[in-house]
Parts: C-alpha cells; structure tokens; sequence
C-alpha cells in the first residue's frame, strides 16, 4: 500500500521513501491513491491507539484483580492466623488450668502451714482423696480412730545429746490406744518427710539413752509417751505414719514445746 502510481507518467512511487515521481518529477500531494494511503494509516493508527488503550485496560483490569486476590488472601491468611491462636489459646488455657488446680492445692498446704483452723478442712479433703484405699489423714493434736488403735501426735519437743555429739532429735509425744489383743511394736511408727531432691525419706528412730529401744503397747493398753527421731534441718513438714494412719504436721518446728 505505500507503492502509488504517477497520475502523470504512470510510475511507481514509493510514498515512504520518494518525495517525488522518481521517473517524471511530477509532485503526488494530491494523487487520489495517495489520499487513500493516507487514510488507511490514519485508520491503522487510531486502530493501534485502540488497541492499546485496551491492553492498558485489561492491565488495569488484571492490576485491580490481583489487588483484590491478595487483599482476599491476606483476609484469609488472617482468619487461618485467629483460628490457630484460637486453638494454642485452649492448649495453653488448659495446661494453665490444671497447673492452676495443682497450684491451689498447694496453696491449702502452705496455708495450712500456718492455721490449725484449716487443719480440719484439709483432714477432710485428705480422707476424701485417700478414701478408696481406705487411709485415715489426720493433723497434729487430731485423734486417728481406727477400728485397732487410736492414734494421736500431741506434743513435739527438740532433744539435744549431751555428749560430745551433740546430736539433735525431735520427740514426738505419741497417745496410742491399743484395741486389740496383740501387742503393738510401736517403733513402727515412721516419720516420713521429703528430702532436698524431692523423694520421701524416712528419718532414723533415734536411740536417745534408752527411751526409745523398743516400745511395746501392751494388749487393750494405752501407751503415752515419745518416740525420736532424726531430721534434716531444712525439713519443715512431717508426716508420722502408721498402718493406715497419716497424721501431717506442717512446720512442726513451729509446734516444738
Ligand atoms: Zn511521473
């Protein structure tokens, strides 16, 4: 289309290259061909501005989508991002719940320490929670009934040795009533505690002079009377125990007369 023909001589002209009839000289400005050539073009041209307006269109459209895809995304990765909160949440609530539990449980030991007046709800709570195997928990200065002896852990003194030693002991005054026919040895009666690396411990029965080598509670007897023993230093809390009988003392220094 950019070849056009002389209207004077008849030759080719090559509008993109020849300003003039090569052959005759003859000007083509008003050449009927030519004004189609030019019209052409023009059509060519608005076509291409069309078309790219479009494809800036379409780049537009594909601009706002991908736009609106990753906001939707990031709405999505949000929501993925609460539910899994949500659920480590529950993880974590429930794990602080029952450390929680464990921790108030704890609490009513170490309040206990303190106030004789809890000892009774937590005798309650311990023969509750020991009531399958059938163990009877009491305090100090509680009476332990059952259905073969009495037991009670009235009095804790602190003994000193004499001697060059002078090892400590603590004596713990003991009221046992013996209902059977049999003899009870009462130096089965043990003193548990827990040590330094948290394992229970039962102290050594001291051998102070001669008061406590071999206590017997005769037949239907009462026996009243103390019964040493050696503890570490750092220990504050007790448990004297015997058969199914746990009478607890808490800070028994505390109760040292
Ligand atoms: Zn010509």
């Amino acid at each position: 289309m950019k070849n056009i023909n002389c209207e004077h001589c008849g030759a080719l002209i090559n509008v993109e290259n020849d300003i003039k009839c090569p052959n005759c000289g003859a000007p083509y400005k008003n050449n009927k061909q030519y004004k189609e050539y030019l019209d052409y073009k023009k059509k060519q041209d608005d076509l291409d501005l069309e078309s790219k307006k479009i494809n800036n269109e379409i780049k537009k459209d594909v601009y706002k989508t991908t736009k609106k895809i990753t906001a939707a995304s990031a709405v999505m990765a949000i929501f993925i991002a609460l539910f899994a909160i949500a659920i480590v949440s529950t993880i974590i609530y429930s794990i602080f719940k029952q450390t929680e539990n464990n921790s108030a449980r704890n609490d009513l030991n170490i309040i206990n320490t303190n106030d004789d007046n809890n000892d009774n709800l937590q005798d309650i709570l311990d023969n509750l929670k020991n009531n399958e195997e059938e163990k009877i928990v009491v305090s100090f200065n509680k009476t332990a009934n059952t259905e073969k002896f009495n037991i009670t852990v009235d009095k804790i003194i602190k003994y000193t040795e004499k001697n060059f030693s002078k090892k400590t002991y603590y004596g713990f005054h003991i009221n046992f009533k013996n209902k059977t026919d049999d003899w009870k040895r009462l130096n089965d009666i043990k003193l548990v505690y827990i040590d330094n690396e948290g394992d229970e411990q039962t102290a050594k029965v001291g051998t102070v002079s001669t008061k406590t080598l071999d206590i017997l509670a005769t037949e239907k007897t009462t026996y009243k009377g103390y019964i040493y023993y050696s503890i570490p230093s750092y220990v504050k809390d007790v448990k004297i125990v015997y058969d199914n009988v746990t009478i607890k003392i808490n800070n028994y220094k505390n109760k040292i007369k």
